[in-house]
């Protein structure tokens, strides 16, 4: 090619590039098809890999495992997954995603510890050949935008909170809010459903109902079953039913990074960081503390 046409075409080049900073990314996102559901297992239980995995491969779905160092106080060592199982569930294509290295109320902590809690996960995934994690999900439920804010700092892309405030939490399994990208910031997703003895079938149907019209259903489960945590335990029987229900039902079954396929992730989201509305507040924590003995 003569050097002439080369620098026009270099020039035409920079022009197209400087004119189209990021909107091209905007333009590539796919749009969302009806009952898109992001699946979400927190706290790295034994059962991740003895019995919710087998499940999700035999359906084709993808899922996030939360993994987190802490909870040991109530996990026996053998309730726990252990580094090689994570390893494992990665080679798979789960995604592993952050929970924290000790499962604080993170509204406890100020910004050095909660990147202090973020960075003993990612560590220990960089030390085991796992990417390091993109997505988070706040321990217990509880967050602040103070968090939010410190997640967007570190380069996280999207993050799930619990129900509340929208919707009431007393525990043992809840209703929650329809995920809306229009409205609901990528690091404040709301969790639709999470899995507990009063959270079932019924819910499950009523949560994946209003996954249209741009509208995603996520949902949360703990240990299949989760004996030492029987306020988000769920039986092995149920959560098979479940899975079979969204196959049925023909969802797309995605875990929380491929929502990039979809929606904007926090680094160029327009929505902003604000608390979400709602008067309802968390009564009980849904999830184990480190410090609280469950009762038998
Ligand atoms: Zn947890």
């Amino acid at each position: 090619m003569p050097r002439l046409a080369r620098s026009v075409l270099f020039c035409a080049s920079l022009v197209l590039l400087l004119a189209y900073p990021r909107g091209t990314a905007q333009q590539s996102l796919l749009p969302i098809p009806d009952r898109l559901v992001v699946m979400t297992i927190d706290d790295g239980t034994k059962t991740d890999i003895t019995q919710v995995a087998p499940v999700l491969r035999r359906y084709g779905f993808g899922a996030t495992f939360y993994v987190t160092d802490g909870l040991r106080s109530i996990k026996r060592q053998d309730d726990s997954l252990t580094w090689d199982d994570i390893r494992e569930l990665n080679k798979e294509a789960f995604e592993i995603g952050n929970h924290t290295e000790n499962h604080p109320d993170v509204r406890t902590l100020s910004k050095k510890q909660l990147v202090t809690e973020l960075e003993g996960i990612e560590e220990r995934c960089k030390q085991n050949g796992i990417p390091v994690p993109t997505t988070f999900a706040y321990p217990g439920w509880q967050f602040n935008i103070q968090s939010a804010q410190v997640l967007l700092e570190k380069g996280y892309l999207f993050a799930r909170r619990g129900v509340a405030p929208e919707f009431p939490d007393k525990g043992w399994g809840a209703r929650g809010p329809v995920y809306d990208p229009a409205k609901d910031s990528p690091l404040l997703i709301p969790t639709t459903g999470y899995a507990g003895p009063k959270w079932g079938m019924n819910d499950l149907i009523w949560a994946i109902d209003q996954a249209k019209g741009g509208k995603i259903a996520v949902l949360a489960f703990h240990g299949v079953p989760y004996p030492r945590a029987p306020w988000v335990s769920t039986s092995p029987k149920d959560f098979e039913s479940y899975m079979k229900y969204l196959h049925d039902r023909g969802c797309t079954v995605i875990p929380l990074r491929e929502l990039a396929k979809y929606v904007q992730p926090a680094s160029v989201s327009h929505v902003p960081l604000q608390q979400p509305k709602g008067s309802y507040r968390s009564l009980l924590s849904a999830e184990p503390k480190p410090s609280v003995q469950p009762k038998p």
